[in-house]
């Protein structure tokens, strides 16, 4: 008997793994929560049958979405995390000796308490004494804070279900209040290549615009993400991703890593043309 994990990417795509084991499901009050083992990917979690994190390619993921903001100011000492229960993001930051504080607000108790007990290649570094949890949603916890952090972090889910107010325009413009004057917000930023991602893309580039002088796009390649073209958005104030980088500073913290690298830094900004043309079209 075969066993497969199958992911609907659009009506007519579908992805497949095969797996050895259906380690787990639950049902917490937001979503559905299960965690699969495959001989490929080794351990992977979902979220209402979307693929969050294997533990073969979430490096790449959680590298870019750090690495790249912390090296254009290496000097960041605040982050806020929003989402990203499996604590891979966490993880990252933990390997900034600067960094002092580290507020991750989670809305889904349970996939914390899921990736702790199945996936600790990614959850190993919550207990780190800089993070502190929040299990509460981030839209709501960000309204209340003003000039409080160098960095924001959105590492969410899609722009559904529980994710959806992290991709409206008074999220962001609350997560520009809430950063400090020189601060930089990332985010998880869709796909550009299907339909649906590439809608939820240019809304969330164009809302962003609406409050960021800075802001633009990079890229990755994540094989188990919808078409394996990934993007995250890098919004900031004042810092420019690559006027502002300064790769033998960055170099220097000898943080030893898998994907990210100075050079890839300056590559990942270059992006291919249908993609700069759906960001700059004015449509949503
Ligand atoms: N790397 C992943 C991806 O792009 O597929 C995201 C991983 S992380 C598990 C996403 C987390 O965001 C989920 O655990 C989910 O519960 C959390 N989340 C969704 N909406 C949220 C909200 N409004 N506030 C805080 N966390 C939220």
């Amino acid at each position: 008997m075969e066993l497969w994990y199958t992911e609907q990417h659009t009506d007519d795509v579908r992805f497949s793994i095969k797996v050895n084991k259906h380690i787990c499901s639950a049902q917490s009050e937001f979503q559905r929560i299960d965690v699969f083992e495959a001989v490929e990917f080794g351990k992977f979690l979902t979220l209402d049958g979307l693929m969050m994190v294997t533990e073969k390619d979430e490096f790449i993921y959680h590298e870019m979405i750090v690495h790249v903001p912390m090296a254009v100011n290496p000097q960041i000492k605040k982050v806020l995390v929003i989402g990203a229960g499996d604590g891979g993001t966490v993880r990252e930051l933990t390997r900034y000796p600067g960094i002092e504080q580290i507020d991750m607000v989670e809305i889904d108790e349970m996939v914390v308490e899921v990736c702790r007990e199945y996936l600790s290649q990614t959850a190993c570094k919550l207990d780190d004494p800089r993070v502190k949890l929040y299990f509460e949603d981030g839209l709501r916890f960000v309204r209340t804070k003003q000039d409080a952090y160098d960095l924001i972090i959105v590492d969410s889910t899609d722009p559904f279900g529980p994710g959806e107010g992290l991709f409206t325009k008074e999220f962001y413009g609350n997560c520009h209040n809430a950063l400090k004057e020189d601060g930089i917000l990332v985010n998880q930023h869709e796909s550009p290549y299907y339909g649906t991602y590439a809608r939820s893309m240019k809304r969330a580039h164009k809302r962003i615009k609406e409050f960021f002088p800075v802001c633009g796009v990079y890229q990755a390649h994540i094989p188990t993400y919808p078409s394996g073209h990934w993007l995250f958005g890098f919004a900031s104030k004042i810092y420019d991703p690559l006027k502002h980088f300064d790769a033998s500073a960055w170099n220097a913290l000898g943080i030893h890593t898998q994907y990210y690298n100075t050079a890839l830094h300056v590559g990942c900004f270059a992006i291919p043309n249908y993609v700069k043309e759906l960001l700059d079209s004015e449509d949503e």
